[in-house]
């Protein structure tokens, strides 16, 4: 039995007293230990809410990750910085890196790899576009994402991995993938992984993203393979984002 893993993506919002408040509000709203859980909040952050984490369940993440190890990459955060402020997770591939800031296939693999030299847990973020969707080209768009993380770490690294389905379409725009589609998509990159490791795909945590709310969130995530949530929006407010953790 996989456990579920709910991750909230602040994105680049609030301020620092907004960010502690929302992460104090989650914290004293977790009650039972349903699921395990995560923030993912914007880099200069980090060190506040790591303190404040420090002694709760609520597991602390990075939004993106260099595809560095160090050296003359001006701008970029190494997955060792992330690490000394105990980052657990680390997004990867999320679609607004890939389609504003020019993140390939490529240098996403090399992220997902940085992120595991120093043990933090990649959430790889696939997903396709409306337009792919309608030309029928989900599966195929998925198959390229997860194949150039495979080609450069091999199959192996999946073990300490998660996989987080995001239809770009559904991203920030309040429409979220029916309970069936997203399981269609869940159901092929399970069945994706099993045909390289059974074992693997039976363990990993393959998320669903995509205007996951209050309201939608306990069908979404009573499908077989959907194994929790990557939330925006809704993880902002920590009424909201309780809620859905709670319908895990
Ligand atoms: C996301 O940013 O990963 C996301 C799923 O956003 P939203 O929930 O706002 O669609």
């Amino acid at each position: 039995m996989r456990r579920s893993l709910v991750v909230g993506n602040w994105k680049m919002n609030g301020t620092r007293a907004s960010a502690e408040l929302l992460a104090k509000g989650i914290i004293a709203g977790l009650g039972s230990d349903v699921a395990d859980i995560a923030v993912c909040v914007p880099y200069v952050y980090i060190p506040y809410i790591a303190d404040l984490v420090k002694d709760s369940p609520l597991a602390l993440g990075s939004q993106n990750i260099a595809d560095q190890a160090s050296g003359a990459y001006t701008g970029e955060i190494s997955a060792s910085m992330l690490k000394e402020l105990n980052c657990q997770y680390a997004l990867v591939g999320h679609s607004e890196r890939r389609s504003y800031y020019g993140d390939t296939n490529e240098s996403v693999a090399a992220r997902f790899s940085q992120a595991q030299a120093q043990g933090i847990i990649p959430i790889l973020c696939v997903g396709e576009t409306l337009e792919q969707r309608e030309q029928d080209q989900t599966f195929a768009v998925i198959d390229e994402q997860l194949d150039a993380v495979i080609n450069l770490v091999g199959i192996p690294a999946f073990y300490n991995a998660v996989i987080a389905y995001e239809p770009v379409w559904a991203i920030g725009t309040g429409k979220t993938a029916t309970d069936e589609q997203a399981q269609e998509v869940h159901c092929y990159i399970r069945k994706y992984i099993a045909a390289k490791d059974q074992v693997i795909a039976d363990k990993i945590q393959i998320l669903y993203g995509g205007s996951a709310k209050p309201d939608n969130a306990k069908g979404l995530f009573a499908m077989p393979d959907i194994d929790g949530g990557l939330i925006g929006g809704a993880s902002l407010d920590a009424e909201s984002f309780l809620k859905i953790y709670h319908s895990v």
